[in-house]
């Protein structure tokens, strides 16, 4: 069986240049069919981070390798049921001609093998969206970023006069987030939604707070009337009638917003609460300053940028949250702007700065002490 692999013509083995700098990469990439199958065989550095998801329209594997930069082929040959790879954002994509499964997937002295055979459609629609695989020493030094597209599902968030709807483009700029996340490779980045899946606000909060997240951030698009630009807002009071409004519309998403803290005492409860409370409040704010920094460079924004709201997805006491506003659908020039991926890429560049300065600061206890509200 294993002779027959000679077979397959299609093996096509890029070995790259050496790297000319140090730093983890994917040096080398192969496709190739094998008894109906496809075997993808990547070299990386022993140990290093990967990841399999899929994705159903269009119908295609992804490929991850966070901390590795990718210094393979650009594009691999079909083989078996992938019609052709390619690299994009530093993520290798397998354009799939079926529905497949992976069969095996591991990795040993930095070679990862991935086979990947012919499967039903009703399991693949089910693996949509989803890891599939992964390995890779658990980056558990590295903090957790919580990024949270808004709406999805039955909820398309606003509408613009355009038809551009706010879940697409939220879910679009947190993708592209998490890439340039990864990229730097600061931080690990788990995302509320990766599909266009409604997920209750309460939910989104609980999904942080479980994995222990360093830093939340929401991302919208809404509407306000006359109103244009970026905007940033942090749990409070509502600063003034724009902010409550927009919280007040984005909370109706669904009223189940409540906190469970573990079960203490209700004076110790109390006391946790009012001193992560403090903690929490110090670093959202911080966290809105940065962006306002940073996307300030970039794009144009409200004024008054930084605001107070009432926003359910910001209430997890103990991690800093931010709602980032990256313009208004309901204005035809932020929407005209949003629908175009070279500004979201610009955005997700810009909030990457300001989270990567964000987790450089908090490393530093003693800077954040010293750090004013
Ligand atoms: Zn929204």
């Amino acid at each position: 069986m294993l002779r027959r692999r000679a077979l397959a013509g299609l093996l096509l083995a890029f070995a790259a240049l050496p790297p000319r700098q140090a730093g983890a990469a994917v040096t080398a990439a192969t496709l190739a069919a094998e008894e109906g199958d496809a075997r993808l065989v990547l070299t990386l550095p022993a140990g290093a981070r990967w990841r399999v998801t899929a994705t159903a329209r269009p119908r295609r594997l992804v490929v991850e390798t966070p901390g590795s930069a990718w210094r393979g082929p650009q594009r691999l040959p079909a083989a078996g049921p992938v019609r052709g790879g390619r690299v994009e954002g530093g993520r290798l994509l397998l354009d799939l001609a079926v529905p497949v499964t992976i069969r095996r997937a591991s990795e040993t002295g930095g070679r990862l093998v991935i086979d990947i055979a012919p499967g039903t459609a009703a399991a693949f629609a089910r693996l949509a969206d989803r890891t599939l695989a992964e390995g890779g020493r658990p980056a558990a030094s590295l903090p957790l970023v919580v990024l949270d597209p808004g709406h999805g599902g039955r909820d398309p968030g606003t509408i613009g006069r355009g038809g551009t709807q706010e879940k697409g483009i939220v879910l679009a700029a947190a993708q592209e987030l998490k890439r340039v996340l990864e990229a730097g490779g600061r931080c690990r980045v788990a995302m509320t939604r990766s599909g266009d899946r409604f997920v209750p606000l309460g939910q989104r909060v609980e999904f942080a707070r479980r994995r222990d997240a360093a830093l939340f951030v929401s991302l919208h698009a809404d509407s306000a009337p006359g109103a244009r630009g970026a905007s940033v807002y942090t749990l409070g009071e509502g600063s003034d009638a724009l902010a409550t409004a927009l919280a007040r519309r984005e909370n109706l998403a669904d009223r189940a917003g409540g906190l469970r803290l573990p079960s203490v005492p209700a004076e110790v409860q109390a006391i946790l609460l009012s001193l992560m409370r403090a903690e929490t409040r110090a670093g959202s704010a911080r966290m809105a300053r940065l962006v306002v920094e940073e996307l300030g460079e970039d794009v144009p924004l409200l004024p008054n940028t930084h605001r107070n709201a009432g926003f359910v997805v910001l209430k997890a006491p103990e991690i800093p949250s931010v709602l980032v506003e990256m313009g208004f659908l309901s204005h035809p020039l932020d929407e005209a702007a949003l629908r175009r991926p070279e500004h979201r890429a610009k955005v997700a560049r810009a909030l990457g700065r300001a989270i990567n300065g964000w987790l450089a600061r908090a490393d530093r206890p003693e800077a954040l002490a010293a750090a004013p509200g």
